[in-house]
């Protein structure tokens, strides 16, 4: 058996072409397919909300690299994360999630699921006697996300599966800044995986979509039939997309981190930063956590700036080679002033980040230009 990680990542669900002989899956451009007599599917292919073959691919190999049984892909990380809750949970239930979740997560917790009956309580989850005293009778799943975004906070995945099992509650683990290369939740007690691919699965910001991959067999099925009843699929053309960043995702993180590494180094010397936030760092305060669930440490790293708020958006406006911009996860660098970008819509609710920091997505440009042009920025 075939078992190595870039090994899956390049061929697990991408069998040559069986009629051409290719080695990439094709982009099948296709909504319905030809049906040999009435009830005879050539292919078990009937209609591409179904099932697409370039979708199946896809989610054959989502499946193979986050060491699960099932995976499914969607147009976005947000549908992916509305159909799991929508398939796991029902009106009336309780859901906790992270003190400092992803903003589009809150959101959907808070502005969309909340209307259609769904109760959620913010919880630090690092805090494991909080965890607990949070959980109801109505708790159906506990949501985790590690590291958080902006703040890099991680959570004990394995001690958190043991609260939400003993509670007859699934755990959710958000992978999306760890990806299957670093962390593997599903090999650590968690019941279903949720990735934003548009992040450093995909890996080129080049396509947006999103993933569940799940252990259990049943609750696979279940997903899978919610999946083509809410409809909020991958196109194939994004689905290839993904699929052809999933190949070199391995080597992608390894330099991420070699990189984010050097970064951090660079901003601990630095006079004007006031704090660095890195998981990898033995004074950050889930270090220990981090290095026994993660392969290494990630390309996410975010910083305080001496000066406050004024000084922090300074600095991400004289950024020249690192964009300015949104997002992460792919091979460019970008900064971002979480305050008034990413986190502007937490200002006032228990997830408002400080007015000082800086998010960076180390991306995979020569180590010595980034470095030159942080210097640079923070002048
Ligand atoms: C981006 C992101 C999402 C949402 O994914 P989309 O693809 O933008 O819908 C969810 N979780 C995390 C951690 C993210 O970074």
């Amino acid at each position: 058996m075939i078992e190595g990680f870039e090994t899956l990542a390049i061929h697990a669900g991408q069998e040559a072409d069986p009629r051409t002989g290719a080695v990439v899956p094709p982009i099948y451009a296709v909504s319905t397919y030809k049906q040999d007599g009435v009830g005879g599917l050539r292919s078990g292919y009937e209609y591409s909300r179904s099932a697409n073959p370039t979708r199946t691919a896809l989610e054959e190999c989502l499946a193979a690299i986050e060491g699960g049984t099932r995976g499914l892909a969607f147009a976005s990380g947000l549908a992916a994360e509305d159909t799991l809750m929508r398939t796991v949970c029902k009106p009336g239930d309780h859901v906790i999630i992270p003190g400092d979740a992803y903003g589009g997560t809150y959101r959907l917790f808070a502005k969309v699921l909340s209307r259609w009956g769904l109760q959620y309580d913010p919880v630090p989850l690092g805090d494991l006697q909080a965890v607990r005293a949070a959980v109801r009778p109505e708790t159906r799943a506990i949501w985790v996300e590690t590291p958080t975004n902006p703040l890099l906070g991680i959570a004990d995945i394995e001690a958190l599966a043991e609260i939400a099992h003993a509670a007859e509650a699934l755990l959710v683990v958000d992978n999306t800044f760890a990806s299957p290369y670093l962390q593997q939740p599903l090999a650590l007690g968690a019941d279903v995986v949720v990735h934003s691919t548009t992040k450093y699965v995909g890996g080129h910001s080049d396509v947006v979509g999103g993933a569940l991959v799940t252990r259990d067999q049943t609750l696979g099925d279940e997903l899978a039939y919610h999946q083509n009843s809410m409809g909020a699929v991958a196109g194939p053309f994004d689905a290839w997309l993904t699929l052809r960043g999933i190949k070199t995702l391995g080597v992608r993180m390894d330099r991420h981190c070699d990189n984010a590494e050097k970064v951090v180094n660079l901003l601990l010397s630095h006079p004007k930063v006031i704090e660095v936030l890195y998981p990898g760092l033995s004074e950050h305060p889930g270090h220990e956590v981090a290095a026994k669930q993660m392969r290494r440490f990630g390309g996410m790293v975010s910083f305080r700036v001496a000066g406050g708020e004024e000084a922090a958006v300074e600095v991400c406006n004289r950024a020249k080679l690192f964009t300015l911009g949104e997002s992460l996860g792919g091979v460019e660098s970008l900064i971002e002033h979480p305050g008034r970008m990413t986190h502007a819509s937490a200002a006032g609710s228990p997830l408002e980040v400080p007015a000082d920091l800086v998010r960076l997505s180390v991306g995979i440009e020569t180590v010595g230009d980034l470095l030159e042009d942080l210097t640079q920025a923070l002048a």
